[in-house]
């Protein structure tokens, strides 16, 4: 608002001619002052044109390391499928056996978090040795085999785990023990061959694991108290079913699931993942088929074990067996899959 063009109270007008504050002439010294501020403000200007300059700059340099950043990644990604690919042709070269068996017996969860970059469907497959790790879980079914001079017995993380589960099972009068445990390659081709001699390859294969097939030469799994159906209703089995994952054990073949994991409900097959990795299979309400993206079919296995037809049975090779034998005439049928109470997985 301009001076002159405020009204002076009606008793001043007389004492001052507003007309002549238009000749106001300001002193040098207020000039200079004015200069000052004119000055300052300048370089206040300046600076603050030198910081936006200096942050843009700064928001450049970071989209740049972003841009490296992402390239370089996609990069290593890219040669780490490499390597992958090459594990699975050279399986023979590879080394550390030992190692694997720390990640299995413990936690493969690890590889989730750690490393590699990958999305939630993705699943990273290792040959070693001709064993087969999936998110470094040793997998056995029917695509996936163990050799023949796989031989590792029982492992102590699965027995030390077991132990404790009994001990606690025990405090609630609930008696576990071991029906069957690790058996080895040689074992299993006794006890295959010996059904496929009495009752051919067909039937052998709904009773029986083929060598090279069974769960059992992992050395990770048990078949706990009775291999019968029977087992399913017992408090045993719901004890087992309700807290084999506080010890790192799932129950490996699950109701519902027999397509998808080769085998009929097995109460009593547990395999042994560690804590975490059970409790996360178990959260999960899938088989293991599943959750690791995973089949289980021999027409899909790289080399199928073909039986000669040269051995003679096995009686009493397997705790399994003998069951088998007495039990099978009374067969309800068999398309369910619950025909064939004696799975050896
Ligand atoms: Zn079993």
């Amino acid at each position: 608002m301009e001076l002159k063009d405020q009204k002076p109270p009606k008793e001043l007008e007389p004492i001052i001619d507003y007309e002549d504050c238009t000749d106001y002439v300001p002193s040098s010294v207020q000039l200079e002052y004015e200069e000052n501020i004119r000055r300052r403000m300048k370089a206040r200007r300046r600076a603050a044109e030198r910081r936006r300059v200096n942050r843009n700059r700064t928001i450049a340099l970071i989209l740049l390391l972003i841009i490296i950043f992402v390239i370089v990644r996609s990069c290593t990604k890219g040669s780490g499928e490499n390597d992958k690919e090459k594990d699975q042709t050279s399986s023979v070269s590879q080394s550390e056996p030992d190692k694997h068996n720390d990640v299995r017996d413990s936690s493969a969860g690890k590889d989730k978090n750690g490393g590699s970059v990958r999305s939630a469907e993705e699943h990273k497959i290792e040959q070693s040795n001709g064993m087969t790790f999936v998110d470094g879980i040793l997998i056995v079914n029917k695509t996936y085999s163990l050799p023949a001079d796989y031989d590792p017995g029982v492992s102590a993380a699965a027995q030390n785990a077991f132990d404790e589960m009994s001990s606690d099972a025990m405090n609630d009068g609930i008696y576990l023990f071991v029906n069957s445990g690790y058996r080895s390659y040689a074992e299993q081709v006794e006890l295959y061959d010996g059904y496929a001699y009495e009752r051919g390859v067909d039937e052998a294969d709904k009773v029986s694991s083929r060598p090279g097939h069974s769960e059992h030469q992992t050395g990770l799994t048990f078949d706990v108290n009775s291999t019968e159906f029977s087992f399913e209703d017992t408090a045993e089995a719901k004890w087992l079913a309700a807290h084999c994952s506080d010890y790192g054990f799932i129950i490996r073949y699950p109701k519902g699931k027999e397509d998808i994991t080769g085998y009929a409900y097995e109460p009593w097959h547990i395999r042994y993942l560690g804590v975490e990795n059970a409790k996360a299979v178990e959260e999960s309400g899938l088989c293991l088929e599943e959750y690791l993206g995973i089949t289980s079919d021999y027409a899909d296995a790289e080399n199928t074990y073909s039986y000669d037809g040269d051995t003679t049975g096995a009686e009493g090779q397997d705790p399994d067996n003998s069951a088998y034998s007495s039990d099978y005439g009374d067969e309800n049928g068999g398309n369910d899959g619950y025909g064939y109470g004696y799975v050896n997985g």
